[in-house]
């Protein structure tokens, strides 16, 4: 047997879940995968050499630190109903749609709040990247974790009696979102932003433009946006467009959401 056709045998599979290499994997594919893609028609010059150490040291930070100790402080904040069997019991891709729908409306509004005076500060470090591509968009505080979990985990009641590997799959397609949002492509994708956030969609919520502030909150699907007045149009944003928060604040202070 060759390699790549152990790749895709049941022992390989068995092997990562047991040494916990699935999201140590992903993460080498992420970094290959997309950073290659990104090479191949970016919106802008970034200079990857200059900010991929800093940003995966941010990302172990995430990983290992923030995104634990919140998911930690959500066990005794998050709401977590119990659903009737006669919703358990609906097909199972009608069950992920509600998740998603679920999930992503809260996080639509948890959002447009940070965006709001008293909260930008837990949220400020997401916007201080002054470029943007795939592994930019890692910075969460403590804080905005424990907020935007909140929706998640409320609508992950309608995930109950799933196969074992949704779990799996689902946190697999929350990384991939968080890097297909910031990705460095030239690409439009019109006709898919009338469904989900593209990534020129989200650049425009990062833009410094103060016409920008609020621009384009949501995180998965459009219709938030178009529904709640905070739609912008990418076709009519001029570039180029510029990133980050203008003021310089302690890294401390940015991470700690103080
Ligand atoms: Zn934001
Ligand atoms: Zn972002």
């Amino acid at each position: 047997m060759e390699w790549f056709e152990w790749v895709f045998t049941r022992e390989f599979r068995q092997y990562l879940l047991a040494h916990d290499l699935v999201f140590p994997l992903l993460f080498l594919i992420r970094l290959l995968g997309v950073t290659a893609i990104e090479l191949i028609r970016p919106a802008r010059k970034v200079e990857y050499s200059r900010v991929i150490v800093y940003d995966f040291a941010v990302f172990l930070l995430y990983q290992f630190i923030i995104f634990p100790i919140a998911g930690y402080i959500d066990l005794w904040i998050a709401v977590r109903p119990n659903l009737p069997d006669v919703v358990l019991n609906l097909p199972l891709p009608l069950r992920v749609t509600a998740y998603f729908v679920i999930a992503d409306f809260g996080h639509y509004w948890i959002h447009w709040l940070m965006h709001t005076a008293p909260v930008w500060r837990i949220h400020k470090w997401h916007h201080v990247p002054t470029y943007m591509y795939w592994l930019a968009g890692v910075r969460a505080t403590i804080p905005q974790q424990v907020i935007v979990n909140l929706p998640y985990i409320f609508a992950y009641s309608f995930l109950d009696l799933s196969p074992w590997w949704m779990y799996l799959a689902i946190g697999m397609f929350n990384a991939l979102q968080n890097d297909w949002m910031h990705m460095n492509v030239a690409w439009r994708f019109k006709w898919l932003e009338w469904l989900i956030v593209t990534p020129r969609y989200h650049h425009i919520h990062h833009s410094n433009r103060p016409e920008h502030y609020t621009a384009n909150l949501a995180a998965l699907f459009t219709v938030w946006d178009r529904l709640f007045g905070t739609y912008v149009d990418p076709d009519k944003v001029s570039e180029p467009l510029s990133f980050g928060i203008g003021e310089k604040v302690p890294l401390p202070r940015l991470a700690l959401g103080v």
